[in-house]
């Protein structure tokens, strides 16, 4: 196993369930800066190799792995080569547009991917889907909506298949005024009320981007049209998905929001494994609440499925500018409103370029970061 991310959230998550070294061997870590972490995981799993993607961060890696049998590398390449190690499953787990090449490279090489890093499959998806078909390595979606609608689809009436649901918990500003958001701090959009996620896809929930990108996730997992992909804000974050079909049933998956849920589902499938995450107790919880998104307070859900109908490179444009507009809001050099409105002009400027190779997509998702770098330095 390789797991891509592994100092992330979702990566350590992975890691507490890889720790049975009788049953699972892994041949790489990999991280993006945080050494001291990433040696410590190496060691205690005992990684064949431990890969740090910023290269200031080696000499300290190999410090910290002095006297163990993991090897150590260090550089954007080293990370990519550790990625196309043969494998029989990847978790990709980095975080932004940085996962695109390393999950290539874990589609060429692992039997399975299990797929967290939205993003790539956001900015990238006729590539990236294109690759799999070539590879025929087994895409598993690990975002838990996305791995709920899968698990709700395994009855195998797939043509009876009217319409998706993604639940959404409404992030921290659910109920928040428009003045309130306006004034929100970085450490007000970073405290999820369900969840506990990297910094990203936390602000990406309380701007409802998440559920945007997810949106575009899912019509290329599921290979459905953006109209029958369907929203919903559902605090309780109870239901993660549903498939709804033309009988007129629903089929939903449930679980307490824990990740090691769908990370579990994607380890083991098509079997399934034990874990230690809570079990739901639906007398406990008592009611489940439901209701539309608000898009007049909440425009980057729009934003996405406007991207998404668009086509070409639109989603390409609308992750670049999101992932540059999310770390200018938690620089604090734009507020919170700003990030949907930066991500809004990116996308008017640069319209709907094609982007049916790997070449334009870096090539867009470059020009998208560089025009939003500069309305902000303008703004
Ligand atoms: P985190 O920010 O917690 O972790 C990101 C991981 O990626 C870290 O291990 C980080 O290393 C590593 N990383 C960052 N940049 C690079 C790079 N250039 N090269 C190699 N590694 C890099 O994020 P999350 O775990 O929250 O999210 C990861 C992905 O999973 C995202 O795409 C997110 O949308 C998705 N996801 C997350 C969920 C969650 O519950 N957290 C739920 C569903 C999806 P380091 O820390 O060492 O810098």
């Amino acid at each position: 196993m390789t797991v891509l991310g592994s100092t992330g959230s979702v990566g350590t998550q992975t890691l507490s369930l890889l720790e049975d070294r009788a049953r699972f061997a892994i041949k790489a870590l990999v991280a993006g800066r945080n050494a001291a972490l990433l040696a410590q995981q190496a060691r205690a799993h005992g990684a064949e190799w431990a890969v740090i993607a910023d290269e200031t961060q080696y000499q300290t890696l190999r410090e910290a792995l002095a006297g163990s049998a993991v090897r150590a590398a260090a550089g954007r390449q080293a990370v990519i080569e550790a990625a196309a190690l043969a494998v029989d499953w990847t978790m990709a787990a980095i975080t932004g547009a940085a996962g695109l090449a390393p999950t290539l490279a874990a589609i060429g090489a692992s039997r399975a991917v299990a797929l967290a890093n939205k993003e790539a499959l956001v900015c990238a998806g006729d590539v990236m889907l294109a690759a799999v078909a070539a590879s025929g390595a087994t895409l598993l979606p690990v975002d838990s909506e996305h791995n709920a609608v899968f698990q709700a689809l395994a009855d195998g009436n797939r043509a009876s298949l009217e319409k998706i649901i993604l639940t959404a918990s409404g992030g921290p500003f659910r109920t928040a005024s428009n003045a309130e958001m306006a004034a929100a701090t970085p450490e007000a959009a970073l405290r999820h009320p369900v969840w506990s996620m990297g910094a990203k896809i936390s602000i990406d929930s309380a701007t409802l981007m998440n559920k945007g990108l997810e949106v575009i996730e899912a019509a290329r997992l599921f290979e459905l049209d953006e109209s029958r992909i369907e929203v919903l804000v559902h605090p309780q974050s109870v239901i993660h998905g549903m498939a709804c079909f033309a009988d007129g049933s629903v089929i939903a998956q449930l679980g307490s929001p824990d990740m090691r849920v769908p990370i579990a589902h994607a380890l083991a499938w098509p079997a399934r494994m034990a874990t230690a995450a809570p079990r739901l107790d639906l007398a406990a919880i008592a009611r489940l609440d439901f209701a539309p998104p608000d898009d007049a307070r909440f425009p980057a859900l729009a934003l996405a499925r406007a991207a998404l109908r668009a086509g070409g490179g639109a989603p390409t444009l609308l992750n670049a500018a999101n992932e540059v507009a999310v770390a200018a809001f938690l620089a604090r050099r734009i507020g919170f409103l700003d990030i949907a409105a930066l991500v809004a002009r990116v996308m008017d400027r640069l319209g709907t370029p094609p982007a049916a190779d790997l070449a334009s997509v870096i090539a867009l998702d470059a020009q998208a970061r560089r025009l939003a770098e500069t309305l902000i330095g303008a703004a």
